[in-house]
């Protein structure tokens, strides 16, 4: 019998069936050339390790491929499951897997740098054997490059993007591609490899399977978007999606949050301070960063988006970062923030903001300490959206918080946990304190087994003041 063609899906970024562009282009030439479809997943633990990707992050990676195989399955799609070293050896084990029968490979597109020469070395490999290589870009709503000035420049300014972003969206909506239907004959004679290792099950309190993430997003579009104005900087209320680990790694696609969200709130969408309006500003950010994080590939080498920032000598305490770590500051609502992300990997975004910005502007601390630490700690890791938070907080990045601009920890403690309930979960040395007490829980005197303040918020100010506009007056005596 004739070998059937064989097409290839390369999982990374996108573990889902509904709204995957790469298996259904696969779908649709198998179906064309009476051909197969299978798939692929490379665990890449060195380079994850080398991007400092937190063990629950991979944790979830690793239980989410798990989950696709049986999803696949269902599809009669063999889903081959390698244990790899890391993205510079893609290219010898997709060489070493090419099965008999294979005519292409199809996969989404990603932007950092060194996926980017994974890439293009998959590319170049297959193309020495006359096999395609179809790339998708899927990871924005906008794809990179579609969303520019009239000038043609990348926007480096967000409420102008998200101005001419809408416009485009209002033109063309999102279209989401269907779950495909089981294909009718499966492909069995794979190559033998390295099977995938089981993660550490730290990430169990998420669960992985798509129909059950799907539920969740659904459900805050029905259910909560209406409220999210009000409720979203409010890290004591469950007022957002929680859907940040699945975008991160393609349970879910942005293109299926908007669709759903459209769905569910109408016209809505369109009122600027609705909830709807906002949750979608949201997801407009998540394009932002990556669409720059394309264009500025010194952001993914480590340094400033406003470059005279780099000029900061910051003091880097070792021991004030290692208090920051551990959320024994003294600023209840940083510990608080702290804890959570240690204990659970992951931190509401008030929370981020007032993190980060207190190790840069209180601790004096660069902002790259912060943004690795983040890495190695959050399940929703991803280098775009995580590196655009830290250098707009620390006053560095695009549309950066001005730098004189500097969150005073305990008035943003009462305002966004008026009664404590927060902190009080996770600091339970204040649990006794009162709503009044708790956000400076210090006086008369620190309580038992409470860390005393490590610094006095209204003096760093001063200095943080002192050591940005050093830079600034620098740059203007250069310009
Ligand atoms: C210092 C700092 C570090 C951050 N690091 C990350 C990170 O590593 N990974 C990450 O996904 N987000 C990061 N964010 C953005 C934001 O905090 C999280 O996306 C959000 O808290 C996730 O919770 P949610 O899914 O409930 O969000 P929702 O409020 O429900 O928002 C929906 C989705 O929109 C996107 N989004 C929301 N806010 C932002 C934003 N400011 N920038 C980019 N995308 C956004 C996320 O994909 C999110 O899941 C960071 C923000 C800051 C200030």
């Amino acid at each position: 019998m004739k070998t059937p063609s064989v097409h290839l899906v390369w999982f990374r970024h996108d573990l889902r069936c509904h709204d995957n562009e790469a298996l259904h282009a696969a779908f649709n030439a198998a179906a064309a050339d009476n051909g197969v479809v299978i798939a692929v997943f490379i665990a890449t633990a060195k380079s994850w390790q080398q991007h400092h990707m937190a063990a629950i992050r991979q944790d979830l990676l690793r239980r989410r491929v798990k989950a696709l195989e049986s999803e696949l399955a269902d599809l009669n799609i063999p889903l081959v499951m390698v244990e790899g070293v890391d993205y510079a050896s893609c290219a010898k084990t997709i060489a070493a897997f090419i099965p008999k029968g294979l005519v292409a490979l199809y996969a989404q597109r990603e932007y950092e740098v060194r996926e980017q020469q994974r890439d293009e070395q998959v590319s170049a490999l297959l193309q020495q054997q006359q096999i395609d290589c179809h790339w998708f870009d899927r990871l924005c709503i906008m794809p990179p490059g579609s969303v520019l000035t009239q000038q043609g420049d990348v926007y480096k300014v967000f409420t102008p993007f998200k101005r001419n972003w809408l416009a485009k969206y209002a033109e063309q909506g999102v279209h989401c591609f269907a779950k495909p239907k089981p294909q009718a004959r499966t492909f069995t004679d794979l190559p033998t490899f390295t099977v995938m290792q089981e993660g550490d099950n730290s990430s169990s309190a998420w669960p992985v399977a798509e129909a059950e993430v799907l539920q969740q997003m659904r459900l805050f579009c029905q259910q909560k978007v209406q409220d999210y104005t009000l409720q979203r900087d409010l890290p004591a209320v469950d007022g957002t999606s929680q859907v940040s680990p699945y975008l991160a790694i393609g349970v879910l696609s942005a293109q299926q949050c908007v669709a759903r969200l459209q769905l569910e709130a109408g016209a809505s969408i369109w009122q600027e301070k609705s909830g709807a309006a906002v949750w979608l500003s949201e997801l407009i950010w998540r394009d932002f960063y990556k669409h720059i994080m394309l264009a500025f590939p010194k952001l993914i080498k480590h340094k400033a988006f406003q470059a005279e920032t780099d000029l900061i000598q910051w003091p880097n305490n070792a021991a004030l970062f290692e208090a920051w770590c551990q959320g024994k500051t003294g600023y209840p609502i940083v510990d608080a923030a702290m804890r959570q992300l240690n204990q659970t990997g992951w931190m509401h975004n008030r929370l981020r903001m007032i993190t980060a910005s207190f190790l840069v502007k209180d601790l004096h601390i660069d902002w790259r300490w912060g943004e690795q630490y983040f890495m190695s700690k959050l399940i929703d890791g991803d280098f775009a959206a995580n590196n655009g938070g830290w250098q707009w907080a620390a006053s560095t990045g695009t549309d950066a918080a001005p730098y004189f601009r500097i969150f005073n920890p305990v008035t943003q403690s009462q305002r966004f946990d008026a009664n404590g309930d927060f902190i009080r979960k996770f600091i339970p040395e204040l649990a006794a304190k009162s709503a009044k007490d708790i956000h400076w829980p210090h006086k008369p005197i620190t309580p038992k087994g409470y860390a005393a303040p490590v610094v006095a918020h209204d003096q760093v100010r001063k200095i943080t003041l002192a050591l940005f506009s050093a830079v600034k007056n620098q740059e203007n005596q250069h310009a």
